[in-house]
């Protein structure tokens, strides 16, 4: 989403959805490889006016599945986020504004695509265009799932013969015997007379 602080006057509700290949490209420029894009999202935003600086209340909702990493069972899972972001007009040193007809300068004050977490709740900008893509994609990779199971309990998959054991055990003798009791099986026990 783009808008731009004449657009926002005070207070500006914008909502959009977002594409499912939106969600799938902010994934892979991150690395994600778990994760996939379930569908699209949705993106709710409330734009603030604060002085010179622009608060953003933003509530979305992205769709992610998986497989999980003990059965391989398909997961679905809906991310709510909610954030808040307070763009920050950009100091005068990123702004060469005297600068006339630099246009090299300006690109490089223009891209901020940044995944540092430390500003996640607090992103320059040039003080007239608000770009939300940025901010939206490092709150989906904060609140990403850490771990990709089923359930907590998830049995997994039998080491011999493959079955989901979360369906129910399939009798094979899995673990390893403990060679002391191995030694006690030997022992052959005659009965006394
Ligand atoms: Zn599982
Ligand atoms: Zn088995």
């Amino acid at each position: 989403m783009i808008v731009t602080v004449d657009e926002i006057g005070d207070v500006l509700e914008k909502s959009e959805t977002i594409g499912k290949d939106t969600l799938e490209h902010w994934l892979q420029d991150a690395g994600v490889t778990d994760w996939r894009a379930d569908g699209g999202g949705t993106f709710s935003a409330r734009f603030t006016r604060a002085g010179k600086n622009v608060v953003l209340t933003a509530n979305a909702t992205i769709p992610l599945s998986t497989c999980c990493s003990r059965c391989l069972k398909d997961i679905r899972r809906e991310l709510n986020l909610d954030f808040t972001t307070i763009f920050t007009v950009a100091p005068a040193r990123e702004l060469p504004a005297q600068q006339e007809g630099s246009k090299k300068m300006q690109d490089e004050s223009g891209t901020g695509a940044s995944f540092d977490l430390d500003s996640a709740d607090e992103e320059a900008f040039d003080g007239r265009t608000i770009e939300t893509d940025g901010v939206l994609a490092e709150q989906l990779l904060l609140e990403l799932p850490m771990s990709a199971l089923c359930g907590e309990d998830c049995r997994g998959l039998c080491s011999v013969c493959g079955k989901n054991l979360n369906e129910g055990d399939c009798g094979c003798e899995r673990k390893p015997m403990d060679p002391r009791w191995a030694a006690l099986k030997s022992i052959k026990i005659t009965p006394g007379k």
